[in-house]
């Protein structure tokens, strides 16, 4: 099996796994325990904490644990829209974002709430003065992802934090598919609140982390104990956080070299395409792009089609068509940056990451070309 799909998911470096595993069968205490081991998981949960706060520099207690990146963007969404609604309604997002923050408006509206859904153009970027002029008196929110998972379109995200700082408006970015690809700076770009997800960064699943600067109100979604601050309640996946927090510090010191390899991969898979086969369409911006992300369309070939046929030749990629009701539909973030259809249809993401090689993409690349050739 050769993967390509780091943006579905990462495998867990044997190393994160061997700092996980006492958490299972030996410091195995409720962290709200008063007892040794009950204190040490409480310790081991404040240090993956740090260690998350440094890799995006915030304070450690900036910092709430959730069980995965969509429960990350739908606490910061809900919670701050509902934490300040006194303030206004109006919330700011785009057409593109994941369906955790997509969906996670659309239930707000029917609670009352003014989305506006910024539309983005042909290489999926948001137009910042068409983002200032949609800004409201009652605006209390904006939220636009940091870089998006099937393209890897790389938004303004320092340009979005001045304007709505400027404007004194709270501004959440979803950062799944950014941290473990991207140096983030949360300070520096002015970001108030951010959504993480460990399985993307090659820690385990059923973990995630929202950052929440100090000083903003957000109301939890989930009543119970006290946890996180009174704000997540749930005894605290500590075996997953504690893998978290190594997760993100391992990448963080390996992130220079990280960020060169995946996007010489990427960039030779770009290459070689380009070069051996016709009539393609590269999706996404060519420069401002996660390093390891690539979004080509072969047209011709259904994007699920491509998929099934990599898979019986043991190759794992991904295309960004979902299917629903048995009918399996073009790409929506595609079809907002084209009315083509056929591109649309057409795409094939791959994702590379710490474990590919030069060979491999050479033989997914001889394997897309012979697909090509017998299917087109
Ligand atoms: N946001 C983005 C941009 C994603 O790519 C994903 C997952 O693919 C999510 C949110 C949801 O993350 P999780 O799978 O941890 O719920």
């Amino acid at each position: 099996m050769i993967y390509f799909d780091y943006a579905a998911t990462t495998p867990v470096d044997s190393r994160v796994i061997n700092k996980m595993i006492p958490y299972f069968n030996k410091e195995f205490g409720n962290p709200s325990s008063m007892y040794d081991i009950g204190r040490s998981n409480k310790y081991a949960i404040n240090n993956a904490r740090k260690e998350i706060a440094e890799a995006i520099n915030c304070y450690p207690e900036e910092i709430y644990f959730t069980s995965c990146g969509s429960e990350s963007d739908n606490l910061a969404i809900k919670g701050i829209a509902k934490a300040n609604k006194s303030k206004g309604n109006h919330i700011i997002t785009s057409k593109i974002e994941h369906p955790a923050v997509l969906e996670t408006c659309k239930s707000l509206e029917k609670e009352g709430f003014e989305v506006t859904y910024l539309d983005v153009d042909e290489n999926g970027f948001i137009n910042i003065d068409e983002l200032e002029k949609s800004i409201k008196n009652n605006t209390i929110l904006i939220s636009i992802m940091y870089a998006n998972n099937e393209i890897g379109t790389i938004e303004p995200i320092s340009e979005i934090g001045k304007i709505a700082k400027k404007r004194n408006i709270i501004f959440h970015t979803d950062s799944v598919q950014a941290i473990g690809n991207l140096r983030i700076d949360v300070k520096k770009s002015n970001i108030d609140s951010l959504s993480m997800s460990a399985h993307k960064f090659y820690g385990p699943k059923g973990v995630g982390a929202l950052y929440v600067r100090n000083g903003i109100s957000f109301k939890r979604q989930q009543d119970g104990g006290h946890q996180e601050e009174n704000k997540r309640s749930g005894t605290e996946n500590v075996p997953g956080i504690v893998g978290m927090g190594y997760a993100i510090s391992l990448i963080d010191s390996e992130l220079t070299n990280h960020i060169e390899k995946v996007k010489y991969l990427r960039d030779l898979y770009i290459k070689l395409v380009v070069n051996e086969i016709a009539d393609i369409h590269i999706n996404g911006s060519l420069d401002k792009r996660l390093p390891g992300n690539a979004n080509i369309s072969f047209l011709g070939i259904k994007g699920s089609k491509m998929v099934e046929l990599l898979n019986e030749r043991g190759i794992c990629a991904s295309s960004g068509s979902a299917c629903s009701a048995g009918l399996i539909k073009p790409s929506s973030v595609i079809l907002n940056t084209t009315s083509n259809i056929n591109i649309a249809s057409s795409a094939l993401r791959t994702t590379f990451g710490k474990y590919n090689t030069v060979e491999d993409v050479k033989f997914l690349v001889e394997n897309i070309k012979d697909i090509v050739k017998k299917y087109r």
